[in-house]
């Protein structure tokens, strides 16, 4: 699979990459990892998110040059690049339809590709790699392995197939993958190989305390107060814990950005709830539920029930209708969901 891939990057000339809505550390660092890989490779490609880099991946090597939206902006040269992370990506505007290849990364669904995946693009082939379980195929090539931890191992692993030599800037791009999608290593079996995989970043250069300190030790105020007016409104209901943000308290905290500011990773740490949600009500209408829950109990059958999806222990979906009846409905399936399982831990 990984060569049949390393195949067609290899024939294509230029490339649209595209990472999910709302973009997490592994969408952004396995999208800026495979972008200096196409680079190195002398490829003109583009690194497209529908929505902005969030401030704190803002650190990452790239991250600037990432297109929000279906505005169609090439990077990197036609000649052959050399690996230096000093050296600027250049940008070479281009019609959409002289794109040649689409990749999609760590997106378990067409959808999760938002706005970036232009229609004009419908026709070229379509390389799908991600590694959630709910990933419904929708592919040319699907390359879905869900025993890694993260796609930029994944990434690592292209790029390794396809002989791009690493380099710093590459490597501390996929090691905030890695960290942000094990939470700091802290999820239950990270594999193995991801540690191998670590090992081998670190050895090129990425700084693990540099991404630590990015994704874990650092937050705007902002987020601490969105999380301190959402914790006000906390609810033990059997052994799920849940709360709300809505637009208000994010207005009142001065709050831009999407998403609950990791809010349900440490909801998810009480002792007495085997699974934490929190419902966010969005800008644009509709409810955006976040879900984790300990080994041994399962929210993703629950997100793809709901039309989302991700992980068994990290997962969420996109509801419509207001906060009341997105949370009868979501409590009401998880509860369901739930019956029987046995936590591990
Ligand atoms: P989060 O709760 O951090 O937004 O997402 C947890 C995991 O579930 C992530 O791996 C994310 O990619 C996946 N996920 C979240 N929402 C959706 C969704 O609406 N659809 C799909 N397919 N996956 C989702
Ligand atoms: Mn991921």
């Amino acid at each position: 699979m990984k060569e049949a891939i390393a195949r067609f990057i290899r024939d294509a000339r230029r490339v649209m990459v595209i990472t999910h809505v709302s973009p997490d550390g592994d969408a952004i660092g396995s999208l800026l990892g495979l972008g200096r890989a196409l680079r190195w490779l002398g490829k003109e490609y583009t690194l497209a998110c529908a929505d902005p880099v969030p401030r704190r991946f803002t650190y990452l090597p790239g991250s600037e040059a990432i297109v929000t939206g279906p505005e169609p902006v090439l990077s990197g040269s036609t000649e052959a690049s050399t690996v230096s992370s000093a050296e600027p990506l250049a940008e070479v505007p281009a019609e959409v339809g002289e794109y040649d290849l689409v990749i999609s990364l760590d997106c378990g669904d067409l959808e999760r590709m938002g706005a970036a995946y232009d229609e004009s693009l419908a026709g070229l082939s379509l390389i799908n790699v991600d590694h959630h379980v709910t990933n419904t195929h929708f592919g040319t090539i699907n390359w879905i392995d869900t025993r890694a931890a993260s796609t930029a191992e994944m990434v690592l692993d292209l790029a390794e197939s396809l002989r791009v030599p690493l380099d710093s800037d590459m490597a501390l791009c996929l090691l905030n993958g890695i960290v942000t999608d094990t939470r700091g290593f802290r999820i239950p079996n990270t594999p193995l190989r991801t540690m191998r995989a670590v090992l081998k970043l670190m050895e090129a250069g990425a700084q693990l305390p540099e991404v630590t300190d990015h994704v874990f030790n650092r937050r705007p105020f902002s987020d601490i107060c969105l999380w301190a007016k959402a914790l006000n409104g906390i609810q033990l209901d059997g052994r799920i814990i849940w709360s709300q943000i809505t637009r208000t308290m994010r207005q009142e905290c001065a709050f831009s950005e999407d998403g609950a500011a990791g809010l349900v990773s440490f909801l998810g740490t009480a002792d007495e709830a085997d699974v934490a949600i929190v419902f966010i009500e969005k800008d644009d209408g509709g409810i955006r539920v976040e879900m984790r829950s300990v080994p041994g109990v399962d929210v993703s059958a629950v997100a793809l029930n709901l039309g989302g999806g991700g992980h068994p222990q990290a997962a969420g979906c996109t509801l419509d209708g207001n906060l009341n009846e997105a949370q009868e409905k979501v409590l009401t399936t998880v509860k369901e969901a739930i019956k029987g399982q046995v936590r591990r831990l």
